[in-house]
């Protein structure tokens, strides 16, 4: 088995109401996986010694799955959560000692965050635990204000992006910006969205095309990505017609020539360098610098065609799974 990246999921809650939230679309009751891995970190007073024993063995199972990934080729590790991971800073510190414990320690680890709470004292944390990337997920680069609305990030936790993202760059991370397109970057030409990126000082950059489900359609998530699309409208004054481009009807000649996603893939593919092909199936360019992917399915799959595992899950309930919407998906 060729394992390619391992999730971890934080068991945390989330302060934050991002417009086009997939947790929330989901909204999985909270049981669905009991968060085991929590509980035996905050061990209750008073337990008898079998009790002590029982969540040693849960800790550990925990470690086992982890090394499972590592024995079988996966060298990195994505800290995230169907919260907000930071809010359980505890827990991804546990996670990282017991990374360093591991036989064969992850060296490539990312946290995924939309930013709040990030402070120099955090910062400083999780670097001297090993973390080397840190994921911004933002509603809007160019516009604070427009970013927190979006995301429905609290007052008490705006942040200023440029400073923010100076902080994390100033303690040495990779710092990753995963832009969520909406109608927020309709007007604005892909050179412009590199080149504000370039100016944050990322080294990374994701295109991600907000998930949308028939399951899901109506919730107000789905709602509100179907009512703000990410569209670019000015190519089609640039193309001839449906016939002359080769398409089977009018509404697949509009469809491609307003997709605000092909135009940025046309971008990279005619300004980008491929690097590699990631487990999730994206190509990895590089584009003006700036390590770039195109993320076309966020809830996309870990296994290939062919039935084998690319990537893993691993869940509070101490099990690895291969999907992140099955339970069904278990694999140990
Ligand atoms: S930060 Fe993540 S979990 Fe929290 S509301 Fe936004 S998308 Fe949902």
């Amino acid at each position: 088995m060729n394992i390619q990246s391992l999730s971890v999921c934080v068991p945390a809650g989330c302060p934050n109401n991002c417009a086009y939230c997939v947790s929330a679309m989901n909204n999985q009751p909270d049981n669905t996986y009991e968060n085991l891995a929590q509980l035996t970190l905050r061990r209750r007073r008073g337990l008898t010694v079998r009790q002590e024993e029982e969540y040693d063995l849960l800790w550990q199972q925990y470690a086992d799955r982890m090394a499972f990934a590592r024995d079988n080729g996966c060298n990195t590790m994505m800290i995230t959560s169907n919260g907000e991971a930071l809010v359980n800073m505890e827990f991804i510190l546990a996670l990282c000692d017991m990374n360093v414990s591991l036989q064969q320690p992850f060296r490539w680890i990312e946290l995924q965050t939309s930013g709040i709470t990030l402070t120099d004292n955090r910062l400083d944390l999780l670097r001297s635990h090993h973390i080397s990337t840190i994921s911004l997920s933002l509603a809007d680069i160019f516009d604070d204000h427009t970013n927190a609305y979006i995301n429905g990030i609290e007052p008490k936790f705006q942040f200023a992006l440029e400073d923010m993202c100076r902080r994390i760059k100033q303690h040495g991370f990779n710092l990753r910006l995963s832009l969520n397109m909406s109608d927020v970057y309709n007007d604005i030409p892909p050179e412009e969205i590199f080149a504000r990126a370039a100016e944050l000082g990322a080294n990374q950059v994701t295109f991600r095309k907000l998930f949308l489900s028939d399951i899901y359609k109506g919730t107000p998530q789905a709602q509100w990505i179907e009512n703000h699309p990410y569209i670019r409208d000015v190519s089609i004054e640039r193309t001839t017609s449906p016939v002359e481009d080769g398409f089977a009807s009018f509404q697949d000649w509009v469809y491609h020539h307003t997709d605000g996603m092909r135009d940025i893939e046309e971008y990279v593919l005619r300004h980008g360098t491929p690097l590699e092909l990631l487990p999730f199936g994206a190509m990895r360019y590089s584009v003006h610098g700036l390590s770039t992917v195109v993320d076309l399915n966020c809830m996309n799959k870990g296994v290939k065609d062919d039935g084998s595992v690319k990537y893993l899950i691993l869940r509070p309930d101490c099990h690895l799974y291969t999907r992140w919407d099955d339970k069904g998906s278990l694999l140990f």
